[in-house]
């Protein structure tokens, strides 16, 4: 049997030069996927008539539906309709209930509907209207048939805040069902490990003849791991648990999430599973590590803050580092031994507050971000971070010092110094501290003392 299968279309200049980023291919591609269908193309077009009908047409020949965005608005470039209908070979008419919905608009704005506006009301003959509940452009449902299928046509205004609704409340309902045959996703989330070491270590899952598939992606230190099933619906569970199973098994450590998960709101739940509260002490990162932790709703309870050191001075007169270590060749402001005296300096300046958590936990910063500012000995992307834990219980301090040589411009080695910050606190909260972890030169320096 033949899987049903569509196509996505999407219009405009603005994506077509690369202007604006298409994002509603991706989004309707995802909802396609979780529901099974099948996708066998994705084009973007200009607002060329021409080009749009051929398109459709071209499309018609092996999609069961096309889905198609942008165009519908009430412009000299917004061409859908009139491609539509030539593809259809019929001609444009006037819906009753569009006119009345866009003079409606118009009313509740104190003003009458101008001709280009009331465009908008039209449709193939044989086509129907899809309401929009949170725009003014309509969509327009219609059937092409050709002498290879018949071919479902949707077509959805551009901006996401629009389609989106309209997607989920006509479109969806309206695919065909794939009983027979089921794409599942899984992702999992890792830190710490080199994407060519996941592949090293999963060498075996990842053949390409394999169901389900494993893939990966990375992004800024943090690699997904795509487990995707694609056949008898029954089987799918099972096969995706048994997959994700071996690469558990595989690269378990440095596994932190599922889905959506991320490394600062599983570092937070973390904190908040253990009764433990966080600060930062962040040199070259000026506050990034703040930021992405409090990015996340309710941050508050576990994050209680820290200080943004960014000049030497500031270094010295808040956290305590000695005048002279900053100055001196041999330690500086980027060194194992500032980080480590930022992190303590973090713990020793909590407020008393701190000690009604089970722990508390301080995190430093500093490294050479770039472009200026590497030696031979300290290159750019050279950066130290220290993790420090003081147990308010037995008073023990711990902590841990690593060297990393980061990757990137300026901006990647800023984001990947702060994700790092986050995932070796994760790995300490749930003591699975790898021996080294990615981007680390040298090996770890831990300590412990009393506080
Ligand atoms: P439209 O008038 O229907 O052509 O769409 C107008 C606006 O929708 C554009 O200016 C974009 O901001 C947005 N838009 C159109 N197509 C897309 C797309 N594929 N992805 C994201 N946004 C889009
Ligand atoms: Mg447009």
């Amino acid at each position: 049997m033949t899987q049903p299968c569509g196509a996505i279309l999407a219009i405009g200049d603005e994506l077509a030069i690369g202007q604006s980023l298409d994002t509603n291919t991706r989004w309707i591609a995802e909802q396609l996927t979780a529901r099974s269908l099948h996708i066998i193309e994705h084009t973007t077009l200009p607002d060329d008539q021409h080009a749009i009908t051929d398109a459709i047409l071209r499309l018609a020949q092996h999609a069961d539906f096309i889905i198609i965005t942008g165009g519908l608005g009430p412009t000299a470039d917004d061409l859908t309709r009139h491609s539509l209908a030539e593809a259809l070979s019929e001609p444009l008419v006037e819906d009753d209930r569009a006119l009345a919905f866009l003079e409606d608009i118009e009313r509740k704005r104190g003003r009458s509907l101008t001709p280009a506006r009331r465009s908008q009301a039209l449709r193939p003959v044989s086509a129907s209207i899809i309401d929009n509940p949170t725009g003014t452009a309509p969509g327009i449902r219609a059937v092409l048939t050709t002498r290879a299928r018949v071919t479902h046509i949707f077509c959805l205004p551009g901006p996401p805040r629009e389609m989106v609704p309209m997607f989920e409340g006509a479109v969806l309902p309206a695919l065909p069902e794939n009983p027979t045959h089921a794409i599942r996703t899984r992702i999992l989330r890792c830190y710490g490990i080199p994407e060519a070491d996941v592949a090293t270590a999963l060498a075996g899952l990842m053949r390409r003849d394999r169901n389900p598939l494993v893939g990966t992606t990375a992004s800024n230190a943090i690699i997904s791991i795509r487990i995707r099933y694609e056949g008898e619906p029954g089987a799918a569970d099972s096969s995706l648990r048994e997959t994700e199973r071996q690469v558990r098994a595989a690269i378990g450590p440095y596994i932190f999430g599922a889905g959506d998960d991320t490394l600062p709101a599983v570092t937070l739940g973390a904190l908040r599973a253990a009764g433990d509260a966080m600060l930062v002490a962040e040199s070259c990162t000026g506050g990034l590590t703040g930021a992405m932790l409090t990015e996340i709703p309710g941050s508050s309870d576990v994050f209680l803050g820290g200080w943004i050191t960014y000049a030497n001075e500031m270094k010295s007169a808040h956290l305590a580092v000695p005048a002279a270590d900053l100055q001196s060749p041999d330690i500086g402001a980027v060194s194992a031994h500032t980080a480590r005296n930022m992190a303590r300096a973090a713990l020793a300046n909590a407020p008393d507050a701190s000690r009604g958590f089970n722990r508390i936990h301080s995190i430093a910063i500093t490294g050479i971000a770039g472009p200026t500012g590497g030696s031979d000995r300290k290159p750019v992307g050279t950066v130290f971070i220290a993790a420090a834990t003081r147990d308010n219980d037995s008073g023990v301090l711990t902590d841990e010092v690593r060297h990393f040589l980061i990757a990137g411009d300026r901006e990647d080695i800023r984001i990947r110094s702060a994700t790092t910050a986050i995932g070796m606190t994760l790995h300490r909260l749930r003591n699975s501290s790898p021996e080294t972890l990615l981007w680390q030169v040298a090996p770890t320096d831990r300590a412990e003392a009393r506080a």
